[in-house]
């Protein structure tokens, strides 16, 4: 099937002006070379250290971040190629729900302005229909109708997260990046947004690239996980896959730190420690650039950037020591 979303070759170059001791303009690749496909209805998830691309790669997608290089299909169009005026109709289409909603919700309005501001820009309501609209809305993310009256700051952090969703949701929108959109919640909220995300997926046909550091949440979240590592691609695979049979030994790393619930596989794996720290995006590693922490590395490994290619069916990798082609895992 068509995939929604086709990104292909994607990069975004940030240029910073010389500091105090500095005298040239240097350039920051804060995303590069990434290319994948978005599948209708999926929730695709993006892991990986602070820093390594996720946000750059969802605001890419949605083009409030012009791309430097590379293009983003949806339905036909490459939206890279697209004026601000052309985009708009498409941003309907493409919607976003923060981390902290209290930073994008204006405090002056109160929620039933707040929702009705998509809904009457967008013509998916009219002056009459608006109020029922709203409170449908409302209904959808689970709150009372009397929160239309209240301002944001009279509201639990949770409830202003359902009213985000809900902002979103009045766009009538195909896709939506949840940029760590749950991690400020407490943990018992969090459970319930995640389960709201998930039922909304299946009631409107909704697909995610769901924007997470918590494994766990995660885990219990996706289709398919992408992990980024400063800047690039290093792995993706449906869930399963990408828990279990892990290729990158960046991957490896990162589930390292995640507990296994089953308690036959916690005794069999192996543990793999991420040591260092991420390097400077200004000043990147050559070759790979996990290989000044890899416990893999060869000379291979700073010499060359390791091709992106899929090594087992639906399993995506760039690793030099990742055999050509391997078997598939038993599923
Ligand atoms: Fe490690 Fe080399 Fe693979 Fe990079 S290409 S992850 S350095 S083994
Ligand atoms: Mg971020």
């Amino acid at each position: 099937a068509e995939p929604l979303l086709r990104i292909e070759n994607l990069g975004k170059k940030f240029y910073v002006k010389p500091g105090a001791f500095g005298t040239e303009v240097r350039t920051v690749h804060a995303l590069e070379d990434v290319t994948i496909d978005v599948r209708r209805g999926e929730t695709l998830s993006v892991v990986g250290e602070s820093g390594c691309g996720k946000s750059t790669l969802g605001f890419s997608i949605l083009q409030l971040l012009k791309p430097s290089e590379g293009s983003v299909t949806f339905e036909g169009t490459d939206l890279t190629q697209l004026s601000e005026k052309q985009m708009r109709r498409f941003r309907q289409k493409l919607q976003v729900v923060f981390q902290d909603p209290y930073a994008t919700l204006n405090p002056r309005m109160t929620i039933g302005e707040v929702l009705a501001e998509p809904l009457l820009l967008h013509g998916l309501a009219t002056k009459k229909t608006v109020r029922d609209k709203s409170v449908e809305m409302l209904g959808d993310v689970g709150l009372p109708t009397r929160v239309l009256s209240s301002y944001p700051h009279q509201l639990s952090g949770g409830q202003r997260q359902r009213v985000a969703i809900a902002r979103a949701l009045a766009c009538d929108p195909e896709f939506i990046v949840c940029d760590e959109a749950v991690s400020a919640l407490d943990v018992s909220v969090q459970a319930q947004i995640v389960n709201l995300l998930m039922s909304l997926q299946k009631k409107y046909g909704l697909t995610y690239l769901f924007i997470a550091h918590d494994l766990a949440v995660v885990r219990h979240m996706s289709d398919r996980v992408l992990v980024m590592y400063l800047g690039r691609p290093a792995e993706l695979a449906p869930k399963k896959a990408l828990f279990h049979e892990p290729l990158h030994p960046y991957t490896r790393a990162l589930l390292s730190a995640v507990p296994e619930p089953d308690p036959e596989r916690e005794r069999n794996r192996r543990r793999q420690e991420l040591v260092g720290e991420i390097p400077s995006p200004l000043n990147p590693p050559t070759g790979c650039r996990f290989h000044t922490r890899c416990p893999l590395a060869e000379t291979v490994c700073s010499q060359k950037v390791p091709q992106w290619r899929e090594a087992a069916p639906e399993h995506w990798v760039a690793c030099h020591m990742v055999p050509e082609t391997i078997q598939g895992e038993p599923s």
